[in-house]
């Protein structure tokens, strides 16, 4: 509750994405459901991505000059993005007769490191906030950006206005952080490929931080992840629709903890196999430093035990990386004295998520059955607590979505 501004309404946060902040009309359908919030007796804050496309476009301006523009030049221009939607969004509140005001990511006061292009968030400092919020007026606040102590602007990485927003609800000790996309909530699967996927009520955090890093693309990961560590509920609904959301938050029912909730799948996949890699200390090192110097995020990794002191090492990356990686990782084959390595790029992978398979038997059974029944062959597997994943060829991924979630009855009663 907002005891800071010394009374007893509510403070929400709300986001609205690119696509829903695409053009004025739009803007203005924003504004409405703005002020239908704050006339519900809340105090509103609001985070905007920048109009549609424009992110792109304005990197692609940059890369015009060159391929590789300067890095905090980049960032205050990407940064312009999103003040042209947050002062046009206080803009119209204003000529719809609400007072509001539009603040940069500085003014908002998100304070970040300097890591420019994906700045982390070290700091919310409410109070400019807070003063305008206790003054009546709705605060809009331009998303993805912030600044460091040296008074430099930072971007949070593509996608990062949740993040923004996220943050700015714990900083403002918000009741609920809203974000409104042109999806409206988080689905068993993906509905274009499984039409009788059904729409979740209530996701777990760490269920949700599953889904998004196996595939499901809906929130920016660090957001979860920040909700989760604060206990900030958020809220994934449309702008475009009444429909009720999917909320995120902690303490789900037990009816709902011991299944599995969704099924997540990505095409984004490659492997890299090295062949004859003799079994001895330091290996492995020489290989995942190498490829972390070049910035190459591995995923799954699989080590044969091995047999006579000579095994096989694969692993997975993006398929947009593998071109680099086999790059990084042919000089480390000849240096080791492997064999060899080979790539597949035609993977993609699919898993099953829920926190009920936890010290529960039978899921991972379950699973291959219906990949068997399926006839999918799996490459490899992989497991956290709450999620088995298998890597499969890209032809049969949607084949395998459809038969996990035929085969735990995703399609059927309250989820
Ligand atoms: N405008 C930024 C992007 O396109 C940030 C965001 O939309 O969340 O990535
Ligand atoms: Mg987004």
């Amino acid at each position: 509750m907002a005891q800071e501004i010394g009374d007893y309404m509510a403070i929400i946060v709300q986001k609205y994405g690119g696509s829903s902040v695409a053009d004025v009309d739009k803007i203005r359908n924003v504004a409405r459901r703005v002020i239908k919030a704050k006339e519900n007796g809340n105090n509103v804050v609001v985070v905007v991505s920048a109009m549609g496309k424009t992110t792109d476009g304005l990197i692609a301006l940059a890369r015009q000059v060159t391929d590789h523009p300067d890095v905090r030049e980049l960032d205050v221009l990407l940064s312009t993005g999103e003040l042209v939607s947050c002062t046009l969004l206080a803009i119209a509140l204003k000529s719809m007769g609400h007072d509001a005001i539009s603040l940069s990511g500085a003014q908002a006061g998100i304070q970040t490191d300097s890591v420019h292009s994906k700045a982390r968030i070290t700091n919310v400092e409410a109070k400019r906030m807070l003063k305008e919020l206790k003054a009546g007026k709705i605060v809009v606040v331009a998303g993805f950006q912030g600044i460091t102590s040296e008074m430099d602007v930072t971007t949070l990485g593509r996608g990062g206005s949740d993040t923004t927003a996220v943050a700015l609800a714990i900083g403002v000790k918000a009741d609920i952080c809203e974000t409104y996309t042109d999806v409206d909530g988080v689905y068993t699967a993906d509905p274009r490929i499984v039409p009788e996927a059904q729409k979740l009520k209530v996701i777990g955090y760490e269920e949700m931080l599953e889904l998004a890093g196996s595939g499901a693309k809906v929130l920016h990961l660090r957001s979860v992840e920040l909700g989760e560590i604060y206990n900030m509920p958020i809220l994934v609904a449309s702008s475009f629709t009444e429909a009720p959301g999917t909320i995120i938050k902690r303490g789900l029912e037990m009816e709902v903890r011991n299944k599995v909730r969704g099924i997540a799948h990505d095409l984004n996949v490659a492997k890299v196999t090295i062949l004859g890699v003799p079994d001895k200390p330091g290996i492995a090192t020489k290989l995942f430093e190498a490829l972390a110097k070049a910035n190459i995020s591995v995923d799954t990794i699989v080590q044969n035990a091995s047999v006579e002191r000579i095994t096989d090492l694969t692993f997975t990356v993006a398929r947009t990386d593998l071109d680099e990686a086999m790059r990084v990782v042919e000089p480390v084959v000849k240096s080791i004295n492997a064999k060899g390595c080979v790539s597949d790029s035609k993977l993609g992978k699919v898993s099953i998520i829920g926190t009920g398979m936890q010290n529960t038997p039978g899921y991972a059974a379950k699973m291959f059955k219906a990949m068997f029944e399926a006839g999918i062959n799996i490459e490899l597997i992989t497991t956290s607590e709450i999620r088995i994943t298998c890597i499969i060829h890209e032809d049969k991924v949607k084949d395998a979505v459809r038969a996990l979630h035929k085969a735990f009855e995703l399609d059927k009663g309250e989820v």
